[in-house]
C-alpha cells in the first residue's frame, strides 16, 4: 500500500470539524470521512451521508471488508475504544508508551484509515474524531504519516451549541446535550492535549471564526504549515461548502446530510442569545486559553 497521509484534528466538539472535513475533502487527493474513530461510526445503525444506512453504504461495506473483513464487531471496539480513547491516556502515549493492547487497537484503527484512502483513491484521510489518544495510537505505523490539525473555537460559542436544542441525527435520536459548565471544562481539557501534541508534533493551529471569513487563505496556510501541497485553485474550490452527499460520512454533525452546496457563513448566534452572565463565567474559567487563543479582544491568532 502506498503511504497514506492522516490529517488528523484536535481540539473540542462543536468547533466546526464536519465544515473543516468537507471543505478539505473536496480537494484533489483527499478524502474526508467524518468521525472515523469515533465507535458510533462503527455501528450497524450509523447513517451515513450519502443517504445509505451502514451496511448499505458501498463505500464503508468495502473499507470494513477491506479492513477487517466484514462489519466490525461493534462490542470489541467499544471495549477497546473505551478503554485507550480517554484524555489521560495523551501523555504516556505522546511519551511513547505503548502495550499490546494499544497496539492491537492502533492497528486495527490504522487498517480502516488505511482502507478508507484505497477505497476512495485518496492519499489524505481528513478525520474530524478529535481524540488526542487515537491520534497517537496512529503515529509510527509504517506507511502512515499523521499531521496535526488543531481546531480551536471561542468557548463561549462552543458552550453555547453544546447547550441549545440539539439537532436531529439523520438515523434517528438526537445529539448529546453539555450544560456550559461540562463544555466549559472538557473545552479547556481537550485544548490543553490538543496544545501539547500540536507542539511536540509540529501542528497547525486553525480558529473557526478564521475559517469562515476567509476558507482559502487560512487552509492555504495551514497546508503549507503541515507540508501539505495545497491546488492553484483552492480558493475557489473552497468558497462553498459541498453538499454532504459527496462524502461517505457516519458520524459528525447533522449538517453532514445537507443536499446541496452550502455557503460558508459564521455562526454567531451565540452573540446574541447566550446569557450574559454565561458569557462572562466561561470567560473567566477559560482566561489563560481564551487570551492564548486571541478572544480575550479581536486579534490574529498566534500560530505555533
Ligand atoms: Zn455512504
Amino acid at each position: 500500500m502506498a503511504d497514506v497521509t492522516i490529517l488528523y484534528m484536535l481540539g473540542w466538539g462543536r468547533s466546526g470539524g464536519t465544515l473543516l472535513g468537507q471543505l478539505l475533502g473536496g480537494l484533489p487527493g483527499f478524502v474526508y470521512a467524518g468521525e472515523i474513530g469515533n465507535a458510533w461510526a462503527w455501528s450497524e445503525r450509523a447513517q451515513c451521508s450519502c443517504g445509505a444506512a451502514g451496511p448499505m453504504c458501498p463505500f464503508w461495506s468495502r473499507v470494513f471488508q477491506r479492513a477487517l473483513g466484514g462489519w466490525p464487531d461493534l462490542e470489541r471496539v467499544l471495549a477497546a475504544h473505551g478503554r485507550w480513547a480517554k484524555l489521560r491516556h495523551t501523555s504516556p502515549l505522546l511519551l511513547g508508551h505503548r502495550t499490546g493492547e494499544t497496539e492491537a487497537y492502533g492497528d486495527m484503527l490504522a487498517r480502516v484509515y488505511g482502507a478508507v484512502a484505497e477505497t476512495a483513491g485518496a492519499q489524505i484521510v481528513v478525520d474530524s474524531t478529535r481524540r488526542p489518544p487515537e491520534g497517537l495510537l496512529l503515529l509510527r505505523r509504517p506507511g502512515f504519516d499523521v499531521r496535526f490539525l488543531h481546531l480551536v473555537r471561542d468557548p463561549r460559542a462552543v458552550a453555547y451549541s453544546w447547550s441549545k436544542r440539539p439537532k436531529e441525527r439523520p438515523e434517528g435520536g438526537r445529539l448529546p446535550l453539555h450544560s456550559p459548565t461540562t463544555s466549559t471544562l472538557h473545552w479547556v481539557a481537550w485544548n490543553m492535549a490538543s496544545e501539547v501534541i500540536r507542539r511536540c508534533r509540529r501542528g497547525a493551529l486553525l480558529r473557526y471564526e478564521d475559517l469562515v471569513l476567509e476558507p482559502g487563505a487560512q487552509l492555504r496556510r495551514v497546508l503549507r504549515k503541515l507540508g501539505l501541497t495545497a491546488p492553484a485553485d483552492l480558493e475557489e474550490r473552497v468558497s462553498r461548502v459541498p453538499p454532504g452527499t459527496a462524502f461517505h460520512v457516519l458520524v459528525g454533525n447533522p449538517v453532514r446530510a445537507a443536499r446541496e452546496p452550502r455557503p460558508i457563513e459564521p455562526d454567531e448566534e451565540w452573540r446574541v442569545r447566550q446569557p450574559p452572565h454565561e458569557r462572562v463565567l466561561i470567560a473567566l474559567a477559560t482566561w489563560p486559553l481564551l487570551l492564548r487563543y486571541g478572544y480575550a479582544r479581536r486579534s490574529a491568532p498566534p500560530d505555533a
